[in-house]
């Protein structure tokens, strides 16, 4: 079959590789499209070592059961699913409780992340991992599984803060931000301040419903604060789907005294974070930092439900498998709005 494999730190390449056999409890699900999510080129840029090489990308994944294994009950072939990609241990104190996404054996264990993922024809994976999806189209199934299913989880987390009258400062609004501003529509009744760099991002916000949008930039420290309150009022929740040090300085600088900063992308920046005296305090008093991870299955069935009932939608770019590496470069680029689809 054909497949899209990291070969070495960096590399990407549309290759030939044999056609996996479903194990015991598994099935070989014949791929209907798999997002192209940003994490995808932090793995490539990993250091040797962080990730198996070579390995088979794609961690957000929908498609048709083929073949089953042996012992798998309840899935058939042609059956239609969602790949929950996180892949616990199932027996520690976070995995018993469904908590899977706190895993405390295997912290980052998964499909495209520790094992072969889905930019290929077939993957295996457990059976346990899969989710019906009905007759949705798999290019909308497929970005549910994580660019719907992190920001559900982040505003899980943020719940019990976004009250009615509350604000929630969105900052990045690629393929995670756009589901979060419509989950925080779907599921919330707070004010959305949309944040990104990109014109075409911030028209997306808009369109989708977000209250206000502000260009990132020398200035938007200001221009947030001028919607949320200047310090010790601000937002009660920020959700950070960037990591950068621009995005987290700029996170920090308009949490309300209290408020909590949710750390979802992997930029690479740092928080200061310090008990001080100092005026004004580099993460304000009382604020909460969180650094959400992907989310659990529970969560993810939720998402989908919000899927079928037409309250969230990605909006998709769709590349073939074999133009996956470019999809990638113009997600690298910025040129990807909403997500990359790559369908096999
Ligand atoms: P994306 O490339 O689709 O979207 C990123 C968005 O941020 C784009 O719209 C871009 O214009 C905007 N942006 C970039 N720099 C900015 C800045 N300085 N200020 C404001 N906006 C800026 O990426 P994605 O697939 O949505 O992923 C977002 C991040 O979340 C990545 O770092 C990814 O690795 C991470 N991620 C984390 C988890 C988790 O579980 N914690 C899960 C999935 C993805
Ligand atoms: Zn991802
Ligand atoms: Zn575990």
């Amino acid at each position: 079959m054909r497949a899209v494999r990291m070969t070495a730190p960096g590399v990407l390449e549309h290759t030939e590789v044999p056609t996996p056999e479903a194990g015991p409890g598994e099935v070989l699900l014949r791929v209907g499209a798999v997002g192209a999510c940003h994490s995808d080129l932090h793995i490539l840029d990993a250091p040797a070592g962080v990730f198996p090489i070579p390995m088979t990308l794609g961690h957000e994944v929908a498609g048709t059961v083929d073949t089953v294994g042996a012992g798998v009950d309840g899935w058939s072939p042609g059956d239609r699913a969602a790949v929950y990609g996180i892949i616990g241990c199932g027996r520690c104190r976070a995995c018993l409780r469904g908590d899977e996404n706190r895993c405390r054996v295997t912290p980052v264990g998964g499909v495209g992340l520790s094992r072969d993922g889905g930019l290929a024809e077939y993957v295996v994976v457990p059976a346990s991992r899969l989710l019906p999806v009905g007759d949705m189209d798999l290019t909308q199934a497929a970005p549910l599984t994580d660019a719907g299913l992190t920001p559900y989880h982040a505003v899980e987390l943020a719940r019990p803060r976004l009250r009615p009258g509350t604000t929630c400062v969105v900052i990045g609004i690629g393929g995670l931000g756009h589901m979060g501003v419509q989950i925080l529509l779907a599921t919330t009744a707070v004010r959305i301040v949309a944040v990104d760099t990109s014109p075409a991002a911030l028209d997306l916000a808009s369109r989708l419903g977000a209250h206000h949008v502000v260009q990132a930039g020398p200035d938007a420290v200001e221009k947030i604060r001028e919607l949320v309150g200047p310090p010790p009022d601000g937002a009660d929740v920020v959700l950070d789907f960037v990591g950068a040090q621009a995005t987290l300085d700029t996170g920090r600088q308009v949490v309300a005294t209290g408020g909590q900063l949710l750390l979802v992308g992997l930029a690479g920046g740092t928080l200061p974070v310090r008990p001080v005296a100092d005026e004004p305090p580099p993460v304000p008093m009382e604020t909460g930092v969180v650094v959400p991870f992907w989310g659990t299955r529970a969560e993810l069935h939720e998402v989908i439900a919000l899927a079928r009932d037409g309250r969230l939608h990605a909006d998709v770019q769709t590349f073939p498998l074999a133009e996956a590496p470019q999809a990638y470069e113009a997600l690298r680029r910025g040129d990807v709005h909403g997500r990359a689809v790559i369908v096999p």
